[in-house]
This record gives structure tokens, sequence and C-alpha cells, in this order.
């Protein structure tokens, strides 16, 4: 597959899905069931790949997290396939919830001040 640069994360889950399908891991025999159990499990196995880039080193490598953050991602975007989410969707509302959640500096005060 040839390098592509992805301008929305719906790109990013059609492009992930046809990866999918192209090397047959959609079939029930499939040796890569696609069940979400499996895919959830995947995340977080990478995430824990990218703890292992700073085991030795404060700084990590940035080549080795990079490549253990997009792991992260592309099986984030492959279980977002297969439970039918919308990826660009589910992080709108999340960072929404935490703009509401986590007022910014100084935010916090002028709303309290407007309510009293
Ligand atoms: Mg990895």
């Amino acid at each position: 597959m040839a390098e592509q640069h992805f301008k929305t994360l719906e790109e990013l889950q059609l492009a992930m899905d046809e990866f999918v399908q192209s090397r047959g891991w959609y079939a029930p025999d499939s040796e890569k069931p696609q069940e979400p159990r499996n895919l959830a499990a995947s995340i977080s196995l990478e995430a824990n790949e990218v703890l292992e880039c700073f085991q030795w080193s404060e700084r990590g490598n940035i080549n080795c997290v990079a490549a253990e953050l997009a792991d992260v991602i592309l099986y984030a975007a492959q279980l977002a396939n297969v439970l039918g989410i919308k990826l660009e969707q589910a992080i709108s509302e999340k960072l929404a919830l935490n703009d509401q959640r986590f007022p910014a500096a100084g935010e916090e005060l002028w709303e309290s001040r407007l309510a009293s």
C-alpha cells in the first residue's frame, strides 16, 4: 500500500476498512478476527508499546513513539469501523464535553461572576 495522506478521520477509517478487507480479515475463519474485544485489546497492547518507547529514556525515541501512536490510532479506527462509530463525530462530541468539564483558565471565574 502506498503512503496515504488523510484529510479527515472518515478517510482514515475508510482506508483501514479497505486494508482489512483486502487481507481477508473480515472472513469468519480469519486468523485476525475483527471482533470488538480483539480490537480493544489491540489498542491497549499498542498503548503499552508507546510506554515501552520511554522504558529507558525520559525523552523516549521519537520514531518509536510515532510508530506506536500510529498503531493505537489505526486500531481505534478499525474498532470504530466494526462498531459503526464515526470518529469525527465522537471526537467532536468529546471535545465539546471536555470544554465544559475543564473550563479554560479564567473562564470559570468569569462564569461564576456572571452567575452571581
Ligand atoms: Mg506496535
